[in-house]
């Protein structure tokens, strides 16, 4: 028992009650949970544990340290889709903007009916859709917000379309502006900062930098989970787990990546989803210093749920990245930057994509095949950023599309409104990805029952974002942890 990660010294094995692999938005709630329960807990976690006060202040560093893949992960497709993932303690919580949301109540009642979902929709996850937003705090920043976020609340005072307001899981939030490469001084309510610590706190075991490899499966349990884990000196080890019970929170790619390769498929992998983004990068006259600000913590809503414009992270690393899309046509803006900012247009997305684990590979093949209606809610949706941006005064609006000159009027804006979007040159992107193992009692397409557990197996549950049945068209950290208390409670409750 630890108050903070062990490390692994030598082969070892190591018996416990339940195993938690992933240490995300998920894996967490589900620790902390069992373990406030007295459980025996063990949380495992393939990146580093990073804590407040060594998160990296660059954003090379901190998408190397953090990011899965140092944020180079792509969907395959006719269009290629550029996602990105937290992989460290905390998991994507540790890197996202930390903007929390719930799902839709028609989408939770749809989905209910749609995958056979036992006790499920808006009144039986309003508790805990409220304790989970208690535990992260969250809740609207007092303002001023910055530059950033006064031009999309002016667009929409100027265009009459309706501007909402985010909560974020925060508590004195200075404002760094660092969110997307590790909060440095604990204000984002992140995994490290609220249920790691709880779980901790109540005894369980934290293991970083250990990578599970292979689950056993005898007859329909689990029997044996194996790692490999990396000590303080660099050498790696082996780690035989004897759990009772195993809960994979690995996320929406790698859950069901595992599940595969060790044989548990059906329905596994076969259905995720995402929010296809389309960004672009605004000029204004005037100085807007985003660097300076935090994120746009509101968003243009009158087009959901098929369409969102807001506002992205912006720090000069990323805005760097932006520029040189496209060098030619973007360069001069590098001279400008403090006065743009980037925004985005994003799509719910009813497409379907795949993940397959490919022996020999250490990360899985994903591909993503874009509905014709998200193509259209993406050219209508950045249609109508355009139009934003120029109602809040921009001079130039560059889409992410490669060799595309940019607009500079309101009039031009509107070009992929009602024609197709260039698929071979358009660079989209996600940082919302779910839906790969859904749960419900429909054994024709579910993978789990109604509360997580894998059909056919006895001790193989699953909380983490590959349960979202669907694309949620809005952020989805709080639905997942509120799906995965449910989980938990679910097991503790032994109605599985
Ligand atoms: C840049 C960015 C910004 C975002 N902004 C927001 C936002 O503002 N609001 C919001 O609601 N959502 C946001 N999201 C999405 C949100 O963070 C994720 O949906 C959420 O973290 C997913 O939770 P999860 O538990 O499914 O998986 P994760 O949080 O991804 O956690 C899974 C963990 O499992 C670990 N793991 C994987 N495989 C293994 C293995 N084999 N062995 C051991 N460990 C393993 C991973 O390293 C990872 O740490 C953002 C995401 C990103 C990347």
């Amino acid at each position: 028992v630890s108050s903070g990660p062990h490390r692994i010294e030598r082969d070892t094995i190591i018996e416990c009650g339940t195993l938690v692999i992933g240490s995300g938005a998920g894996g967490a709630t589900v620790a902390a949970r069992l373990a406030e329960a007295g459980h025996d807990v063990v949380i495992v976690e393939e990146g580093p544990y990073v804590d407040h006060a060594g998160v990296p202040d660059q954003v090379p560093e901190g998408m190397s340290r953090l990011w899965r893949g140092g944020g180079l992960t792509v969907a395959l497709g006719r269009t290629p889709i550029a996602y990105a993932e937290g992989r460290c303690v905390g998991g994507g919580t540790e890197i996202n903007s930390a903007i929390m949301q719930r799902a839709p109540e028609t989408l939770l009642e749809d989905w209910a009916r749609t995958y056979q979902i036992t006790d499920y929709g808006p009144t039986q996850l309003r508790s805990y859709y409220d304790r989970s937003a208690a535990i992260v705090n969250a809740s609207l920043t007092p303002p001023p917000l910055g530059a950033a976020s006064d031009i999309l609340q002016d667009a929409g005072a100027r265009l009459g379309w309706k501007i909402s307001p985010l909560e974020r899981a925060q508590r004195y939030c200075v404002g760094t502006n660092l969110c997307s490469i590790g909060c440095p001084t604990g204000g984002k309510q992140s995994m490290t900062a609220t249920q790691i610590p709880a779980a901790l706190a109540r005894g369980a075991r934290l293991i970083a930098e250990c990578n599970v490899r292979r689950l056993v499966l005898k007859g329909s349990r689990v029997t044996r989970v194996d790692a490999i884990a990396r000590a303080w000196d660099g050498l790696r080890h082996r780690v035989r787990f004897r759990p009772r019970d195993v809960f994979v929170c690995a996320g929406a790619v790698h859950t069901p990546a595992l599940l595969r390769r060790n044989g548990v498929r059906r329905n596994v992998g076969n259905t995720l989803r995402l929010h296809p983004t389309l960004k672009v990068v605004a000029r204004f006259a005037r100085e807007i210093n985003a660097q300076r600000s935090r994120l746009p913590l509101n968003a243009i809503t009158e087009f959901m749920p098929d369409q969102r414009l807001g506002g992205s992270v912006f720090l000069p690393g990323y805005f760097g990245m932006s520029v040189a899309e496209d060098w030619e046509n973007r360069r001069w803006l590098l001279e400008e930057w403090r006065n743009c900012g980037m925004y985005y247009a994003m799509a719910r997305g009813s497409g379907t994509g795949t993940v397959r684990s490919v022996p020999g590979l250490a990360e899985p093949l994903v591909s993503y095949a874009l509905s014709p209606v998200d193509w259209n809610n993406l050219g209508l949706g950045v249609a109508r950023l355009g139009q934003a941006m120029f109602a809040a005064g921009a001079t130039h609006v560059y889409p992410s599309i490669v060799g595309h000159p940019g607009w500079t009027s309101a009039e031009t804006c509107t070009e992929f409104a009602d024609r197709p979007l260039p698929a071979s040159r358009t660079n989209l992107m996600t940082i919302h990805l779910f839906s790969s193992c859904p749960p419900g009692e429909d054994l024709s397409r579910c993978a789990t029952n109604s509360f997580g557990r894998v059909h056919g197996t006895e001790n193989l549950f699953l909380a983490d974002a590959s349960q979202v049945p669907e694309a949620p068209g809005v952020n989805p950290q709080l639905t997942i942890m509120a799906m995965a208390l449910r989980n938990a409670e679910a097991f503790l409750a032994g109605v599985h």
